[in-house]
């Protein structure tokens, strides 16, 4: 059976700072029970600060949060496109053909529910190159107000469906739009699966202007970029046209001209041979 490595979980600072308010406010209620607004305002101001730190999908404070690919990856020139909640019948496979003639690979962030629908069009994106990873069994809006057990379930079915649907495990989790509470990373970290967000993210399920969303990927970018697009849920341009399909074509003639290639995640978050390594065998 294809197996993640198991990662050890260590809390974060925040989680071990959050660790300590609640003990000291214990300790608190016990010796001082008459400032109990003080103990209680400690414990409140804390999952207020875990709940903030939920809704900010780049933040590294609730475990480690993967926002851009690493130094080698940026010296080799390299970004990664990342396509959320398809597979989708009429855009994936245009994005396939885009992504083809091009010669780039990308990371589908899949919805386990969507692939069990279209399994067919997931095994044609791992046929083309490209990898699929864990967006989810069916990507709750309420995701980031789940429970442990909840949250659970969510991971664990979609790694099962993406497993046997297409014959390889993710190695990476994208939360539903990003959010997420303290309860993920001991998850993730239990199953080996990296918590992956993004570099820039243009709201296409949202904005169906193409040159808006073209400038929000292009402006200032630069290589070890990750970019989030959606090939499901897009945004229609005026045309009716999915906008992520007007999009593509452009960013990948920018990309070209700034010397810029895509490659998956695992390829991306790879470390390349030490060189010195390389140096004592030559
Ligand atoms: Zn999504």
């Amino acid at each position: 059976m294809l197996q993640s490595p198991y990662r050890s979980w260590r809390p974060s600072p925040f989680l071990k700072l959050s660790a300590a308010a609640h003990l000291g406010a214990g300790a608190g209620i016990l010796l001082a029970p008459h400032l109990w607004p003080v103990w209680a305002g400690a414990v409140l101001a804390n999952h207020a600060a875990a709940a903030v730190l939920g809704m900010l999908p780049r933040s590294s404070l609730l475990g480690p949060n993967i926002v851009r690919l690493p130094p080698n990856a940026v010296a080799r020139g390299e970004v990664a496109l990342t396509f959320d909640d398809g597979p989708d019948p009429e855009v994936t496979p245009q994005v396939l053909d885009l992504l083809e003639a091009t010669k780039q690979r990308a990371t589908f962030f899949c919805i386990a529910e969507r692939v069990r629908q279209h399994p067919e069009l997931a095994r044609e994106i791992v046929r083309r190159g490209h990898l699929i990873e864990n967006h989810t069994d069916t990507h709750p809006h309420l995701f980031a107000a789940y429970g442990p057990r909840k949250m659970a379930l969510q991971i664990d079915g979609a790694q099962h469906a993406l497993r046997e649907l297409t014959g390889r495990a993710p190695q990476f989790f994208r939360a539903v739009a990003g959010l997420r509470n303290p309860f993920l990373d001991p998850l993730l970290a239990r199953r080996g699966l990296r918590l992956a967000s993004w570099t820039r993210r243009p709201y296409d399920t949202r904005t169906g202007d193409p040159s808006t969303v073209l400038s929000r990927l292009t402006k200032g970018l630069a290589a070890g970029d990750i970019l989030l697009m959606h090939d499901g849920h897009s945004a229609r341009s005026a045309t009716g046209r999915p906008v992520v399909l007007d999009v593509l074509p452009l960013l990948l003639d920018a990309m070209r001209l700034q010397g810029l290639r895509s490659v998956t995640l695992q390829a991306g978050c790879t470390p390349a041979a030490d060189p010195a390594l390389k140096e004592a065998q030559v």
